[in-house]
């Protein structure tokens, strides 16, 4: 009897645990299903996102084609999909990797419960982190809550493993010969899910994820010191590609412990914050709806919707901050630093709840991925486990200055300033930049009003 291996975050036929598990056991099938309740919550049909999986399935099905296979591909709701065709092709088992989001977590423990009453047996595996959350625990046994113990007992466990990360081969001469009428070189799927094929500005695809990283392979060992900067290109942009499984976490460790210097350490550390935020989501799902620190759910911040509409367009009058959301908006792309730049601002400064504004990096962002955006936002808002001190807050002509020195990033995306230079492009005067927003709020004053609304909390 053979087994059926379902794919949804792991578009890959390269290190894939559960691919590798089911192929050892002999004939193997492989399904995709574009999950209705997933898209069907997406607003834009124009959502490039789904192109970039779109891409990396044809690229895949190219790949079973050549071992004389194809890729089931389905659309609806997994929980009935899944345990149709496993009876359809008679398999004993279904296999996948896990995902930790709430919502998979729901839908998967039913997918198992469905095939069980089927009498079909399933199995799931760890793939899309290096340490699952029971794996890197503090001595009495306990869940880490604060980033540096937790990194650290990683790293020991990692070192323990004698460095050495496993490769999970597939045996592709085991994948069942067929051929799927519907397969999505023949079948043009966008009408029937609903969506239209909008370019990404990252291709998808394993070719252009191997690419990327094999480009960033020559330049880890500078990241240390350029991956603060978003004009210069220093940092890896392998995150959508690493959010679509088109590459596995651990080529990236691969690549991150090939070599002692700082910027294979940086590159690791930020690998282990993705862990780590996978382990939190996990471990405490509640962060999906609330602050960590429950005590900021009580929080009302005053801010409205012209602050927050103004933050959407890039519209605030501060240029740094404008750049970033009109690079985000144009793009779905944003530098890590000025993720942590806009959304300090957008809770500190305009006083917005940061739940809004994870909404909507959730809707723009290529790379979005529920675990990290949902710690960067806690973070940066001083909601989250280990997150930012409540008095830490980005000043952003500090930041302006410090990591765009020369204005080359914003003069990019703010066209209103590319005729000024120095301290003018950073804190434009109205008089200079006629066509260019004054600053929405007083800075400075926003600021004590973020402070005594923190300290107030904290006397409650
Ligand atoms: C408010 C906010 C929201 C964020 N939302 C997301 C998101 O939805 N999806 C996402 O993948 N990352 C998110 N991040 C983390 C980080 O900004 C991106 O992972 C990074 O910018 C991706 O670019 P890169 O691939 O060039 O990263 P690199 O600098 O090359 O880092 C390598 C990899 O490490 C991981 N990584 C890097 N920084 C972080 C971090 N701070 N937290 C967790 N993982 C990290 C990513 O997988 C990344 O691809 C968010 C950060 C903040 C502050």
């Amino acid at each position: 009897m053979s087994t059926l291996c379902w794919i949804r975050r792991d578009l890959r036929l390269h290190d894939h645990k559960a691919l590798s598990m089911t192929l050892s056991g002999g004939e193997t099938s492989m399904v995709f299903i574009f999950d209705s309740h997933i898209l069907d919550n997406l607003k834009d049909k124009n959502d490039p996102r789904v192109t970039f999986i779109y891409q990396s399935l044809v690229e895949l099905e190219k790949e079973l084609q050549k071992h004389g296979s194809s890729l089931f591909i389905l659309y609806g709701n997994p929980e009935e999909e899944i345990p149709e065709l496993a009876k359809k092709l008679k398999v004993k088992t279904v296999m996948w990797n896990r995902d930790y989001e709430p919502y998979a977590k729901k839908r998967d423990a039913q997918v198992m419960k469905n095939l069980k009453a089927q009498g079909i047996e399933s199995q799931d595996f760890k793939d899309s982190v290096y340490f699952e959350k029971h794996e890197v625990l503090k001595n009495d046994g306990g869940i880490y809550k604060v980033f540096t113990p937790y990194k650290n007992k990683w790293l020991e466990l990692f070192e323990a493993s004698d460095r050495s990360v496993p490769e999970y081969k597939p045996l592709l001469k085991n994948l069942k010969q067929h051929t799927f009428k519907k397969n999505i070189l023949e079948h043009n799927w966008y009408p029937e899910i609903g969506f239209q094929e909008t370019l990404p500005v990252l291709s998808g695809g394993r070719k252009a994820g191997v690419k990327r990283l094999k480009k960033f392979a020559e330049q880890i060992t500078d990241y240390d010191k350029t991956r603060d900067f978003p004009s210069l290109d220093g940092t890896s942009l392998l995150s959508v590609y690493l959010r679509h499984g088109v590459i596995s976490v651990r080529e990236m460790v691969t690549l991150a412990a090939s070599h002692s210097s700082s910027g294979n350490r940086t590159w690791l550390n930020e690998i282990i914050w993705r862990d780590f935020y996978h382990m939190i989501l996990d471990a405490f799902p509640r962060v999906e709806k609330e602050a960590f620190k429950t005590e900021y759910n009580q929080l009302s911040y005053p801010g409205g919707t012209r602050e927050f509409k103004a933050w959407c367009e890039g519209q605030t009058g501060y240029p740094i901050v404008d750049a970033a959301m009109r690079q985000l908006n144009a793009t779905g792309m944003m530098h890590n630093r000025l993720r942590m730049v806009v959304a300090s601002f957008l809770c500190k400064i305009l006083l917005v709840d940061w739940k809004k504004g994870e909404a909507y990096f959730a809707q723009k962002l290529l790379d979005y991925d529920l675990a990290s955006n949902n710690g960067g936002w806690q973070w940066s808002s001083s909601s989250g486990c280990d997150a930012q001190p409540y008095f830490r807050i980005f000043n952003p002509y500090t930041q302006s200055k410090k990591f765009d020195h020369e204005g080359k990033f914003i003069s990019e995306w703010i066209p209103e300033l590319r005729h000024l230079k120095g301290n003018d492009l950073h804190h434009p005067s109205p008089l200079l930049a006629p066509s260019y927003p004054p600053p929405i709020v007083d800075y400075e004053l926003n600021r004590k009003r973020a402070l005594i609304m923190f300290e107030k909390l904290k006397k409650s």
